[in-house]
């Protein structure tokens, strides 16, 4: 394993705002491993759009400086004095906790998992947290069954194309949105029954025809604000809203006499209350790899951005540029 540098690349912020607080620096301090940590050269970096929350200050960061980013892939290059679970210096892994725009993360070992051998770096960290997320929305959040109706905003989205592509393995019927033609085409290309173009069509109307007068079985609605009416509107009686997502602002208060009239259920989920425990981490993980590996499974990597570029980055997911996942390169 090569000799730890004293200092490293990385993006912090001092305060909340625009792209303009994102600040790439060169000397940052590599951190030290404490006890239960592990230390990881980071190969890849995962962007999600909480990352512009904290960003943004939707979601205020519990201090400043701040370094943003959840998910990375990495190699292990030194360990904490105790408590680091069977991991060794040279394991290849991926990991979700705070801090990933950095050369180095110490990062605590539970909330680290071994990468297989058979699974690049690079399609580890775009995974992680997107994958886990459509997996535990569609086993937990509203368990889908075969033959159901589902609406997914966003389909061709990071989050979008892997709950499209579990979707139509377990069965369903998928109705998607997303705003632009070229979008549409992939998520159509990834498995949705049916795509409306959410700049142009009238969702509801469109969603009520296509279920004969029904609506959906289940919403899984990551637009926040801007959906989270025309979804409540789609859904069948007796059926789920799953509002698990801000990417348009966040969803305002809601009456709860709103669900009343059809019997709906109301939930919003976030991944880390579905794999707290190391338990839940390594079963939900193994279920991932095993997807990846059985192929079959498009793992989309929209743009690998140099860690430099981050800015760049935040605009193009910001700015509905982007489909798929974005990764930072780290030494870059
Ligand atoms: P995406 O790659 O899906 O990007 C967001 C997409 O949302 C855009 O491409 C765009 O697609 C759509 N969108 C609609 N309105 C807006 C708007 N006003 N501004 C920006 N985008 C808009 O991002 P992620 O996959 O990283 O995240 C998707 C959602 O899932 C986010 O809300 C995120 O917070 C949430 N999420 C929640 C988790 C949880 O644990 N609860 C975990 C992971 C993600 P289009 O142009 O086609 O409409």
């Amino acid at each position: 394993m090569a000799s730890v540098p004293a200092t490293m690349k990385g993006v912090i912020i001092e305060k909340n705002g625009g792209t303009e607080v994102l600040q790439y620096k060169t000397d940052l301090p590599v951190p030290k491993p404490q006890d239960g940590q592990i230390l990881v050269k980071n190969d890849f970096l995962g962007i999600n759009f909480i990352d512009t929350y904290f960003r943004s200050g939707l979601y205020p960061p519990p201090s400043f400086p701040y370094t943003l980013g959840r998910e990375a892939s990495g190699t292990i290059a030194s360990l904490g004095s105790s408590n680091t679970l069977d991991f060794a210096e040279g394991d290849k892994v991926v990991w979700m906790d705070v801090g990933a725009y950095a050369e180095y993360s110490a990062v605590p070992a539970a909330k680290a998992i071994k990468l297989p051998s058979s699974i690049d770096p690079k399609i580890g960290a775009a995974a992680l947290l997107q994958g886990l997320t459509a997996l535990t929305l569609v086993r937990e959040a509203y368990p889908v069954k075969k033959g159901d109706w589902i609406l997914v905003h966003a389909a061709a989205g990071g989050t979008g194309l892997w709950l499209v592509q579990l979707l139509k393995s377990i069965g369903a019927n998928t109705i998607g949105t997303a705003s632009t033609p070229e979008k549409i085409e992939l998520a159509k290309k990834a498995g949705a029954t049916h795509m409306l173009n959410s700049s142009s069509e009238d969702i509801k109307a469109k969603v009520l025809e296509l279920t004969s007068g029904q609506g959906v079985a289940a919403v899984f609605d990551g637009v926040g604000k801007a959906t989270f009416d025309v979804s409540l509107d789609s859904i069948a009686r007796k059926g789920s809203m799953i509002s698990f997502g801000n990417a348009s602002g966040a969803v305002p208060p809601v009456t709860i006499a709103r669900l009343s009239p059809k019997n709906l259920r109301l939930m919003r989920p976030q991944l880390f209350g579905f794999v707290s425990t190391r338990e839940e981490l390594e079963y939900y993980a193994k279920d991932l790899f095993g997807f990846i590996e059985k192929g079959g499974l498009d793992v989309r990597v929209h743009e690998v951005y140099p860690l430099s570029e981050v800015a760049r980055a935040h605009n193009d997911l910001e700015g509905r540029k982007t489909t798929g996942k974005l990764l930072l390169d780290p030494s870059k």
